[in-house]
This record gives C-alpha cells, sequence and structure tokens, in this order.
C-alpha cells in the first residue's frame, strides 16, 4: 500500500550533501597532497641509508622531522637514485653525515600543509553541523526554528481513495474479529446515528492475538472499508531516542487526528508502551520515560470526548497479559478483539485469497492443504503460498504444483516448531480426545457452565487445544457439588487420555494445577471438609488493585497438614475416578465426537449441544450442601 509520508517543511538536503562531501575532500587531498610531494620515492630502513652513508655512496640528504630522502652519488651502483627513509632519534647523524662528506640540510617546513590545516578547520565543524541537522530531521521537526522541535512525531497516514486500499475482502479466516469491526466502521461512517440516541462512541478496541494473524492488516481494512484517514504508528516508535518527547508525541498525534477526524489512530505493538506499570514481581517504577508516554496515551483518549469529531483508537498487541490495566478499562481500549488463528475454513479461505495470485496447477487441492496446516496463522500461510510459488520457479515449471506445496508446508513447519506450536497427527488425536473428554464430563457435572466450543485449532498463547465454556448466568456461589463438578470436568481431559490411550501425556499439567487449587480451597478455604471442619487454614488474601494476589497458609500442625493433604487427595482422586467412569460409560459418543473435531477441528452451537445431548449420566452426584462464598468464576473457562 502506498505510503504518503506527512508533508515534511522543504529544506536543503544537508545530510546528503554531506555524505557526498566529506568523502570528496579526503579523496581530493589524496590524490592532490602527492602533487605537493613530488613521486612517491623507494623506501628503505635506516640502517641501510646508514650503511650507505657510511660506504659513501650518498652524495646531499635532506633531513626532515618524518623522513628523509637523499640521493646516491657517482660512486654508487645506481647513481642519481633517491631513496627516502624514517629516521630514528639519533643525535649522531650530523657527526656521521660530516664524517663521510655528505652534503645535508634540513627539508623546509612543507608550503603545502596549508591545505592539511585547512581541512582540519573546515571538516569537524561540517561534521558538526550534519549530525545536528541529522537528530533534528529523525525528529521530523522543522530545523532551528523556535525551541528544537524534536516532537513531531512521524506517524505514517495511509489515505482513502488509494487504490489498492485495504478491505475487509482482504483478510479472511477471522470472521468474528470482522464482525465486531464491521461495527467499528459503523460508528466512523455514521457517528451521528448514535450519537442522536445518546450512546457514547468507543474511544478505542484492542486487537489482541498471536503474531501474523491479521491484526495491521484488519485495522487497515478497517480504515479502507470506512473510507477516512489511518494514522499508523509502532509502539516501540513512541519510546525512540530522547526522553521526555514519547509523550510529546502522543499529544502530537492526537492532535494531527482530530483535524483529520473521522480517522483511526492506528498503534502497533501496544505493549511496547502500555506495559504493566507494576513489573510482574510487584515492584512499581522501571521505565520512566514510558511510563510517561502511556500517561499521556490515557490523558489523550480521555480528553477527546462525546462533543469531538470520531477519532478511534485501534491498537494491536500479542501479548495482552502484560498491558497496564488502566489501559483496559472503559472508555479506553474498553473493547477487546480477539484475532485467533484460523480454522480449517478459515485456512481455506485465507489460501484461495493467496493463491489466485499465483499461477494454480490444476489437481492442487487447497482444501488438502488446509488441513495439513494447523496452527498456521494467516502470515504463514501467505508465506507458504509463495514458498511454493517459489520453489515451482526453481523448477523452472509453468504452475505451482501439489509437490510444491507439499515441499513448502515442510519448510515452514520446520521453521514453524521453533516458533510457535504445529501439531503432528498423533498429537492432534490426543489433544481432541481430551478436549472432548473435557466437554463430555462438562456437559453432565452441576457446576459446569455450558460447553459452548470445542478447538484443537493450537492457541499459540494458552492451550493445544480448548473447551470454552460460558457462563449462562453470574454466579457469586458455588456449592461444594458444584465446585467438585468443576474439578471432575478439569480432570476429564486426562481421564479421556487413560481411558483412549491408556498412556498420560504432559498436556494435562495445567488442568492438574487448577483442579488442585481447587480442590486446595475446597479445604482450606471454604471449610467444605468433613474431616478439618469449617476452619480457614488459608490467611487472608492480598488482594491489591491489579490483580496479582497470594495466599499463605496459617501456621498449622503438623496433623493438621498432612489431614490437608490428604483430603485434597482424595477430592482430587476422587474426581478422576468420576471422570473415568464417566467417559468409559459414554465411550462411543467420546469417539463420535473427537473423530468429528478432527475433521473440523473446532465444534459448536447446536451441532455440538445435540451430541452434548446424548451423555449418559454415570452417578449421581452427592446432594446439595449449603452454599458457600468464593470469588466468582471468570467470564470464560477455558479448560
Ligand atoms: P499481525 O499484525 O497480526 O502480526 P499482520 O497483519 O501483520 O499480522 O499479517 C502479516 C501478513 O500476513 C499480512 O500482511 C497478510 O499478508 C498476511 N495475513 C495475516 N493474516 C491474514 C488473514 N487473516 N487473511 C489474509 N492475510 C493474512
Ligand atoms: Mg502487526
Ligand atoms: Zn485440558
Amino acid at each position: 500500500m502506498p505510503i504518503k509520508d506527512k508533508p515534511q517543511p522543504s529544506r536543503p538536503n544537508l545530510i546528503t550533501s554531506l555524505l557526498i562531501f566529506v568523502p570528496g575532500l579526503l579523496l581530493l587531498a589524496n590524490l592532490v597532497l602527492p602533487i605537493f610531494t613530488g613521486p612517491k620515492l623507494p623506501r628503505v630502513p635506516y640502517s641501510f641509508f646508514i650503511e650507505q652513508v657510511q660506504d659513501g655512496d650518498v652524495a646531499n640528504v635532506a633531513v626532515g622531522q618524518n623522513l628523509i630522502r637523499y640521493k646516491l652519488n657517482d660512486r654508487s651502483d645506481q647513481p642519481g637514485q633517491v631513496l627516502q627513509t624514517t629516521p630514528i632519534f639519533d643525535l649522531e647523524l650530523p657527526k656521521r653525515l660530516e664524517a663521510n662528506g655528505v652534503e645535508f640540510a634540513a627539508i623546509p617546513p612543507a608550503s603545502n600543509r596549508w591545505f592539511l590545516t585547512l581541512l582540519g578547520w573546515i571538516v569537524p565543524p561540517i561534521i558538526f553541523v550534519g549530525l545536528f541537522q541529522l537528530f533534528s530531521r529523525r525528529q521530523g521537526g522543522g530545523g532551528l526554528s523556535g525551541a528544537l522541535p524534536i516532537t513531531k512525531n512521524k506517524a505514517k497516514v495511509y489515505v482513502e481513495g488509494d487504490e489498492n486500499k485495504v478491505t475487509f475482502d482482504d483478510v479472511a479466516g477471522v470472521e468474528e474479529s470482522k464482525t465486531e469491526l464491521a461495527e467499528i466502521v459503523e460508528f466512523l461512517q455514521t457517528p451521528q446515528r448514535f450519537t442522536e440516541i445518546g450512546a457514547r462512541i468507543p474511544k478505542g478496541a484492542l486487537l489482541v492475538g498471536p503474531p501474523g494473524t491479521g491484526k495491521t492488516l484488519l485495522a487497515k481494512a478497517v480504515a479502507g472499508e470506512a473510507g477516512v484517514p489511518f494514522f499508523s504508528i509502532s509502539g516501540s516508535e513512541f519510546v525512540e531516542l530522547f526522553v521526555g518527547t514519547g509523550a510529546a508525541r502522543v499529544r502530537d498525534l492526537f492532535e494531527q487526528a482530530k483535524k483529520k477526524a473521522p480517522c483511526i489512530i492506528f498503534i502497533d505493538e501496544l505493549d511496547a508502551i502500555g506495559k504493566s506499570r507494576s513489573g510482574g514481581n510487584g515492584f512499581v517504577g522501571g521505565n520512566d520515560e514510558r511510563e510517561q508516554t502511556l500517561n499521556q496515551l490515557l490523558t489523550e483518549m480521555d480528553g477527546f470526548g462525546a462533543g469531538d469529531a470520531t477519532v478511534i483508537v485501534l491498537a494491536a498487541t500479542n501479548r495482552p497479559e502484560t498491558l497496564d490495566p488502566a489501559l483496559l478499562r472503559p472508555g479506553r481500549f474498553d473493547r477487546q478483539i480477539l484475532v485467533d488463528r484460523p480454522d480449517l475454513s478459515g485456512r481455506l479461505a485465507i489460501l484461495n485469497i493467496y493463491a489466485q495470485k499465483v499461477k494454480l496447477g490444476a489437481e492442487v487441492e487447497l482444501k488438502a492443504i488446509a488441513t495439513r496446516t494447523p496452527g498456521f496463522a494467516g502470515a504463514d500461510l501467505a508465506n507458504l503460498v509463495n514458498e511454493a510459488a517459489l520453489l515451482a520457479a526453481r523448477r523452472k515449471s509453468e504452475v505451482v504444483e501439489e509437490q510444491d506445496f507439499s515441499e513448502a508446508v515442510e519448510r515452514v513447519v520446520a521453521g514453524l516448531e521453533k516458533k510457535s506450536r504445529v501439531l503432528t497427527k498423533n498429537e492432534k488425536e490426543i489433544v481432541a480426545f481430551h478436549e472432548v473428554g473435557h466437554a463430555l464430563v462438562g456437559a453432565l457435572m452441576p457446576g459446569s457452565d455450558e460447553v459452548q466450543k470445542i478447538s484443537i485449532v493450537p492457541r499459540g498463547m494458552a492451550a493445544l487445544g480448548y473447551t470454552l465454556q460460558v457462563p449462562t448466568e453470574d454466579r457469586f456461589l458455588l456449592n461444594e457439588s458444584e465446585l467438585r463438578g468443576q474439578i471432575t470436568t478439569l480432570l476429564g481431559g486426562r481421564a479421556a487420555e487413560e481411558v483412549i490411550f491408556g498412556k498420560i501425556t504432559t498436556g494435562a499439567s495445567n488442568d492438574l494445577q487448577r483442579a488442585t487449587d481447587l480442590a486446595e480451597q475446597m479445604v482450606t478455604s471454604y471449610g467444605m471438609s468433613t474431616v478439618l471442619g469449617p476452619l480457614a487454614y488459608a490467611q487472608g488474601q492480598q488482594n491489591n488493585f491489579l490483580g496479582n494476589n497470594g495466599t499463605t497458609r496459617r501456621m498449622v500442625s503438623e496433623a493438621t497438614a498432612e489431614a490437608i493433604d490428604q483430603e485434597v487427595k482424595a477430592i482430587v482422586e476422587g474426581a478422576h475416578q468420576e471422570a473415568l467412569g464417566i467417559l468409559e460409560k459414554n465411550r462411543e459418543l467420546l469417539d463420535t465426537i473427537a473423530l468429528q473435531l478432527l475433521h473440523t477441528e473446532v465444534m459448536e452451537g447446536e451441532h455440538l449441544q445435540k451430541l452434548l445431548n446424548q451423555v449418559q449420566v454415570y452417578e449421581q452426584p452427592p446432594a446439595d450442601p449449603e452454599p458457600v462464598d468464593v470469588d466468582a468464576p471468570s467470564k470464560f473457562v477455558i479448560v
């Protein structure tokens, strides 16, 4: 896409002339000086010169500070030859010359030195001025006018009407994100429709997802669809060279944008400025510069209100967990749009886009390629098609054939394996059964939320596959059987691996961690163990605003500690047995759903519900005890 740089004030291009001038001057000096100093003379060692003097071969000598030039006389082998040598500190020299009857004189101070002297006076100031210009240009400022305006930002502006603008058609496989962004396009096109009924137009949306899934592309597409200017700057550009200018740049950027409203400001790699201000270990402080920039960004986002024309801030990051919570609160980046790795049909759609750009062989089946590339992001697929085309060209083939794609897949996978996760066929099977295990158990358990989606598209960020459970209502109280149900659901994945494959993989470690945590909380915080009674063995939670809280255990006797361990183990093990029982009883259904999942990679909606409704109850869970107060479950439960 063509990029129109912000118009720069015109000014002599000093850097370029400097770059030509200085080496030119040096070259000239090298060419000219020899003319003054004469042709190059053969250089001999000092000892050799002394020998020749003592042999009486030397006619006359000119002694300089750095150079001795001398001429051989008629008695020598090469009469008339002029030679030179480098003097060493030798006080005896005049005496020796005199003793051998050699005529000698000092070399007069070189008359051509003026040139070098001049050079010495002129070049440093030029370099200095040049560097100064260079720095002020880096800031995009207008040179020397006023107080150093080194804060002008260099956001790139994509202007509407470019003939190859990006639209939603250029982005595939991320339909959900597109739907959400389509709303933003509407805000930009017809803001009055929303403001007239008193709605506040959101200020910011954050695109979150693994690298290469099309976040930057989507942001451009929003601008393209809405036909508005698009200011794009990356977070790292904000925090560039000079202390304090990051904040000034934010201010400047928003000022420019407001003039062009309605428009989009896109901040790529937001994590570069938006990192949480409390470091992971609770230390506050660190990079002042970044913090100032971040504060300015927050201020600006608060600053433009309903009265102003529509400026929407889009930002992208692949590390949302590091962002400062202040950025995510309503009124700032209150919308988070997940841009995830595409599923099978998504990959096919993306392949279709890029396959149109190359000459495809008749028997190439894109569907088959899409099936073989789980875990590929959009950028990987674009790269794949290009690699295949390159391979075909190397073969001197007219069209890209199946074999090129096969080889390209191998190449890209080899490169990807280090970066992210690409599952082998075998792994994919295990993940499929694991996730269906969660889903089947979850469908039966009292405390579990409705299973909405099962996916075995690797997430990159969290898991190899996932089962998404969405609560049907807000819950603040859970009773014991519900908690047990959650633990059982968590163990469903591992139980499925045991039932089907008879062996266990490392994939369940996070499930086990969470199951154990829950069981421990039941025993030590919620007083749900009959053996240990209604005592809180966990000490109060230290909660700070940034949400990193920790628990410690109260001082307990050794016997109590042992009892706690036993209770926790009993709860988890009981849940494990129950999960195993459920899955063994529903073995056929498990197979059916897992095989379908392997085929489609994602299952959701009515189809999934219908299948899950066929689950047969294995054992009646114990009767409802009293509800207890626990932390509200998070919005999404991913197991
Ligand atoms: P991100 O910003 O998420 O890291 P980009 O938007 O920069 O990824 O994607 C890099 C390139 O990969 C894009 O320019 C485009 O060519 C290709 N690409 C990525 N995702 C998609 C997609 N969903 N549909 C089409 N092309 C994509
Ligand atoms: Mg990007
Ligand atoms: Zn799991």
